[in-house]
């Protein structure tokens, strides 16, 4: 019978607990003896691990973050630390890893494959959807909605004052989470990575729908996202320009942590529930160094070198829908 590992790395994201129950349930169906790492790659350095049995997976579905924590580490990157790692993989007589997290921790399945010839399966968990091969990503989801909540909120106290808010959302270099969220929340203006050309034809652009909006409805309020990393100096920068271009109050908020906690929602329960059975599915079999993903509602398999070396563009209708009601409007 087999022996799985599994381990949660990198930005943690809402249904890594999910999965890991997946994996949990699917494991003792197979009849395979399954060790949960923690820490991320840490635990695969100081041999710290668990077993995981199915009373683990109690009340698990519904829980933020990982209980098998994730965490970022830096000797794993050497070749020192790899080998450490597969001597510990073979002393452990595992056959197949299987590791949830972004596009880095892929990047350290990839590295471990050189020193280690046992099975290694990917399923992307990051809030950020940056990962190649998948539709969305675990995690993702549940940011948007958290997002949104937060944008409504911000609506709020913007259209009391009738004031200028800037809000910086997470997305690594990636515009998911920035234009759906933005979309959704109804946003007067995004600002995004894949679209971003320099400063002045964005601020050029934003003072002229402001200026549009207040002949048309006078005070108004005004609500732009920013994704995370675009603007060159930084939040307060757009600011500060903002101010002197408008001669208005702006009102910058950085979002930061809370888009990567909460309660998953249904999609990202239902997406981390499909991925763990699905790549658990994989076990003993030649398919290696892959990310499983969902591809229009179809289980999908990916190598983990594409998940960060193919390009991953934004949806074409969100970005066209964003064209036609938000940036364009007024
Ligand atoms: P994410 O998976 O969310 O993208 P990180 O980029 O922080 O997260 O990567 C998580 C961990 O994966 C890192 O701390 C490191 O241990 C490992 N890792 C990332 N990039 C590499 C790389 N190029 N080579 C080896 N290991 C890497």
């Amino acid at each position: 019978s087999k022996r799985v590992a599994v381990l949660t790395s990198g930005g943690d994201a809402p249904g890594m607990n999910a999965c890991i129950r997946a994996i949990v349930i699917a494991c003792e169906r197979h009849g395979f003896t399954l060790f949960g790492y923690q820490h991320g790659y840490n635990g695969l350095l100081e041999q710290e691990y668990e077993i995981l049995a199915l009373q683990a997976t109690h009340n698990l579905i519904q829980q933020g973050g990982t209980v098998l924590h994730s965490a970022r580490c830096e000797p794993f990157k050497t070749d020192e630390g790899a080998k450490t790692a597969a001597t510990n993989l073979t002393e452990l007589e595992i056959d197949t890893l299987i590791v949830i997290g972004g596009d880095g921790s892929f990047r350290g399945a990839d590295h471990l494959a050189d020193f280690w010839h046992g099975q290694i399966i990917g399923i992307p968990g990051t809030i950020d959807n940056d990962v190649a091969g998948t539709d969305a990503t675990i995690g993702y989801y549940t940011a948007i909605d958290t997002v949104v909540s937060s944008i409504d909120k911000v609506r709020d106290t913007a259209d009391a004052f009738e004031r200028i808010f800037i809000v910086e959302v997470m997305g690594r270099h990636a515009g998911f989470l920035a234009l759906n969220s933005a979309l959704a929340s109804a946003a007067d203006y995004v600002i995004l990575p894949e679209t971003f050309q320099h400063c002045d034809a964005e601020l050029d652009k934003i003072t002229e729908q402001i200026e549009k909006r207040r002949q048309l409805k006078g005070a108004i309020s005004f609500i732009i996202v920013v994704a995370e990393n675009v603007w060159p100096g930084g939040l307060n920068d757009l600011a500060d320009k903002l101010v002197s271009k408008t001669q208005s109050e702006v009102r910058p908020v950085t979002l930061g942590h809370v888009q990567r906690g909460g309660s998953p929602v249904s999609q990202d329960r239902l997406l981390a529930t499909k991925l763990g059975t699905y790549a658990v599915s994989l076990v003993g079999s030649d398919t290696n160094g892959i990310m499983v993903g969902e591809l229009n509602g179809t289980p999908s398999e990916i190598a983990l070198t594409e998940t960060w070396e193919k390009d991953k563009p934004l949806n074409p209708s969100s970005m066209e829908t964003m064209l036609t009601i938000m940036n364009e409007r007024y």
